[in-house]
């Protein structure tokens, strides 16, 4: 059956099938939905592919997706200070996005969702209740060309990524997102390692030559490597900054496999649905985690909870329903984003702050509680005294009465 025949229903289609699209159209399909998934294709997404245990526990990724187990990381200041923060009881899992996202695509497929290869180009509404999406199907003639081609649904979830034309036709306000640019380049790992290099090791570089306003990385991958940059400055060269992180890491001479860049959108959008049957996810929402850029864990999270939103309207026909997915992330996430974003806006703003905060994070309890609210994402609660001492601690560098 071709899944975009025109006269054909769904009760969702989904549009992205990314981390947030796959995953939406996967928790659908086993609630019994009839659900189409478009994903327009033929690109790897660019991704440092870094995922925390919360994520491969809830959403249960099998190990065999993990290349790269990192059991360590390094946070590397302006004057070269270096201060290996151990993974205590688990790892950080690294994958590669070009099998994961197609491995989540097929579990959805599995579970009963309809795929189709196609780029969405707009909605129509129609007087019955059912909107039609109009999309170009795929064909060999490239990105251009394809054929037209509509389904009619009852809802709609955008969950195409950052740029979103979900968002951008549908969902007021979604034009006004700001954005870090990311680049990276994935190398071939060194057969022989350069000195003080580990491959079970990320390091993340805060230096004002390497980004004015986020930070540089290395992340292991197996027999590759993820290295790059990142700022919301448009008039600073990632492809230079990424040229010098792999010089600070020895890592000049290694073959270099794909350079590849997209923007990163670090804030959530203030309305995730119209209002009547189209709810957004992911990227797509907005909802990459500031200063760190993490982004996979909340687009999964975000399907999830638009999956939810969705269903509920489908049995209410109350598109009230929609906004609880916006609703629940932000009771869950939402404080989470704000430190974070406070974080980013003071501590990666010059190279003397960049100084202090990676000598804060020599501290045990500061590396305690960072990674337990990365790793698990709850802000951990067993060690009361310990935020008390940060928070002292922390005043003690805001005032600059530590010395650095
Ligand atoms: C350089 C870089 C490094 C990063 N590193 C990390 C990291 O280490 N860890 C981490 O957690 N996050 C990282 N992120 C962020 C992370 O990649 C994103 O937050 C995440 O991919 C968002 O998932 P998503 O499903 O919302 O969107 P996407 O992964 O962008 O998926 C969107 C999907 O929609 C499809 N699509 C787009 N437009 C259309 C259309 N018009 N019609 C049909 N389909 C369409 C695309 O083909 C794609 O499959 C990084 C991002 C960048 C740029």
């Amino acid at each position: 059956m071709n899944p975009a025949d025109a006269s054909r229903g769904y009760d969702v289609v989904v549009i992205g099938g990314g981390p947030a699209g796959a995953t939406a159209a996967h928790d659908l399909a086993t609630q019994g939905h009839s659900v189409l998934l478009l994903d327009r294709a033929g690109r790897i997404k660019p991704c440092g592919g870094a995922i925390p245990p919360r994520l491969i526990k809830d959403f249960q990724i099998p190990d065999h997706l993990l290349v790269a187990k990192a059991r360590s990381a390094r946070m590397i200041s302006p004057a070269d200070r270096k201060v290996d923060i151990p993974i205590e009881n688990g790892f950080v899992g690294m994958v590669d996005r070009e099998h994961f996202d197609e491995w989540l695509r097929e579990r959805a497929a599995q579970a009963g969702a309809v795929r189709c290869t196609g780029t969405f180009e707009r909605v129509e509404r129609t007087d019955d209740g059912m909107s039609v999406v109009h999309f170009r199907s795929r064909t060999d003639d490239g990105p251009r060309g394809g054929m037209a081609a509509s389904v009619r649904t009852r809802c709609i979830i955008g969950a195409d990524g950052a740029r979103s034309e979900v968002a951008r036709q549908c969902v007021p306000g979604a034009e006004k997102t700001k954005y870090v640019f990311a680049y990276h380049e994935i190398i071939k790992a060194p057969a022989v390692p350069p000195a003080g290099y580990d491959g079970s090791r990320c390091d993340v570089y805060y230096r004002g030559e390497l980004s004015p306003d986020f930070y540089g990385w290395v992340f292991p991958h197996g027999d590759t490597l993820s290295v790059g940059t990142g700022s919301a400055d448009k008039g600073f060269s990632l492809r230079t900054a990424t040229a010098a992180v792999r010089a600070a890491g020895g890592l000049e001479g290694l073959e270099t496999i794909r350079r590849e860049g997209a923007p990163l959108p670090m804030k959530p959008l203030p309305r995730w649905d119209n209002g009547r049957d189209v709810v957004l996810a992911g990227d797509a929402a907005g909802v990459v985690a500031p200063a760190s850029g993490e982004g996979i864990y909340y687009a999964m999270v975000g399907g999830r909870l638009a999956a939810e939103a969705a269903q509920a309207y489908l049995t209410s026909g109350n598109p009230k329903d929609l906004a609880q997915a916006r609703k629940r992330f932000m009771k869950a996430h939402g404080t989470v984003f704000l430190v974070l974003g406070i974080m980013q806006r003071f501590w990666y703003s010059s190279d003397r702050r960049r100084e202090s905060f990676v000598k804060i994070c020599m501290d045990k309890d500061v590396q305690q509680l960072t990674f337990e609210s990365y790793m698990n994402k709850e802000l951990a609660r067993k060690k009361p005294m310990a935020h008390v001492r940060i928070f002292f601690k922390d005043m003690a560098h805001l005032l600059g009465f530590a010395r650095v």
